[in-house]
């Protein structure tokens, strides 16, 4: 694994939080801790992770209701749940309302560790090549392939940009977001225009569509 894995961690109880939030960043992996539905719902549009590790029974909204709505704005990122419902009818609720995993509490943490590895091995592996409307790239090799078959370099983050914008096809993008996680370095909202222009220079004007007074999106209006 190149990089650590990014894990949202939504808990609202203190103690376990802190205690799986300690496990989790023992383990190598990045967290990002939220204590209510509102804030994981907040973090889980605004940033990009790796798995979710939720619980359901949350103040403001509860656990599956966060991950109904994240899944309907598109957002794929594997999902285990954990939560104190945890017969049968609660793990097919959960499950059939987008979680990919169910522990029940109490749980075992080794038992817990062993279900982030797979979720995440699964995940990555599914990662590098996301789908674009007129071909593929390649996030590794930060390569463009075209349905004619040639190939197009990008920079870093060109490729970071279009990744953004590949892994929600229907979703425009506003600029604070995408200065937000793809240039979060820089202050100059300016910095997505240009890099947009660098993409169209390279793929063509349609490869990314300006939608007025909001921001970006990928490929051509549908
Ligand atoms: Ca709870």
């Amino acid at each position: 694994m190149s990089e650590s894995a990014r894990i949202l961690l939504v808990e609202d109880d203190a103690r376990l939080a802190q205690m799986l939030d300690q496990l989790l960043t023992a383990e190598g992996y990045r967290t990002v801790l939220a204590r209510d539905g509102q804030r994981a719902l907040h973090e889980g549009l605004t940033q990009e992770f790796d798995l979710l590790v939720l619980d359901r029974g949350l103040p403001v909204i509860e656990g599956l209701d966060v991950l109904a709505r994240l899944r309907s704005r598109g957002i794929l990122t594997p999902a285990l749940v954990l939560s104190a419902l945890s017969n049968p009818a609660d793990r097919v609720e959960g499950l059939d309302r987008g979680a990919e995993d169910y522990l029940g509490k109490p749980f075992d943490i080794d038992e817990l560790l062993a279900r982030v590895r797979a979720l995440l091995r699964r995940h990555r592996t599914s990662v590098p090549v996301l789908a674009l409307p007129d071909g593929s790239l390649d996030t590794a090799g930060r390569t463009v392939t075209t349905r004619s078959g040639e190939n197009v370099i990008l920079s870093e983050r060109e490729s970071q940009l279009l990744e953004r914008l590949a892994r929600r096809p229907n979703q425009v993008f506003e600029r604070d977001d995408l200065l937000a996680t793809v240039f979060p370095d820089a202050d100059d909202p300016g910095v997505v225009d240009t890099y947009v222009h660098y993409l169209r220079r390279k793929l063509g004007r349609q490869a990314v569509t300006t939608v007025r007074g909001i921001g970006y999106r990928l490929g051509p209006l549908p």
